[in-house]
């Protein structure tokens, strides 16, 4: 590091936990981010602000004026851009050591694939069900850790699902891929501003500190937010032997 560097991370290095060995593993790490809205623009931000030194963001999306109430990596002046350059000229602006891959693009199956086992860490800030459990199979598949976050209404929930651990579960044990749950969009629902902020935030902390293997993750429990009576709830989620993405691993 140089003095820069030193400078710019140095209440990250005061921290014992994290000190200048923490520091350059997140320099070293590569974070690839789903989606660039409401969760991935906190996401990427504190990523980018705390010196990851790769991020990937993907989002086949443009900015638009309904956007801009919670996804604040976009600005009103960037609205019809793409969101993954939206995204990436806010990130090289707070940091613009940071390498950012910004793909404007809709990932299938193998492409997914190749950019999960690429990555470090990946934190699904998407918001479907069939683009998270496409993700999951991927992380699953080439043993990459998965930050997942979800925010609708007033409610958020996050955990992640770690199968470098034999006994952590995936997603797909806690929300089966064959059982019918509905997507409720932002675009028809609505969501309470900051709570994609908070969850968001969440993802890239658990993402940092995976990237450092320091602290114990959530992997194994699920918390969930009712934003409304500000109140947490921690569940212990439990591998499913018989799920039919990580099961016989
Ligand atoms: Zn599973």
């Amino acid at each position: 590091m140089n003095d820069q560097q030193l400078l710019r991370y140095s209440r990250h290095i005061l921290l014992d936990q994290i000190g200048i060995e923490g520091q350059q593993a997140l320099l070293a790490g590569h974070a690839l981010v789903i989606g660039a809205g409401g969760l991935g623009s906190p996401a990427a931000l504190y990523l980018a602000s705390a010196g990851i030194g790769h991020l990937t963001i993907v989002d086949d999306d443009t900015v638009d004026l309904t956007n801009l109430q919670r996804q604040i990596a976009h600005t009103t002046a960037r609205v019809g851009q793409p969101k993954v350059e939206s995204v990436r000229t806010a990130l090289l602006d707070l940091n613009p050591e940071v390498l950012v891959t910004a793909l404007a693009e809709r990932v299938d199956e193998g492409r997914l694939a190749a950019l999960v086992a690429a990555a470090g860490v990946v934190l699904d800030c998407s918001d479907n069900f069939a683009t998270r459990h496409a993700v999951n199979r991927a992380c699953v598949a080439a043993r990459v850790p998965l930050v997942s976050g979800a925010v609708i209404r007033f409610d958020g929930q996050v955990s992640v699902f770690d199968r470098r651990r034999a006994e952590a579960p995936c997603y797909s044990c806690l929300f089966p891929q064959d059982q019918a749950f509905e997507d409720v969009a932002c675009a028809t629902m609505g969501v309470f501003a900051p709570l994609v902020g908070v969850i968001g935030a969440m993802q890239a902390a658990e993402a940092l500190k995976l990237v450092m293997g320091i602290g114990t993750s959530l992997a194994g429990r699920l918390l969930m937010l009712d934003g409304l009576h500000m109140e947490w709830t921690s569940i212990q989620i439990k591998r499913n032997p018989c799920c039919p993405v990580c099961g016989g691993h």
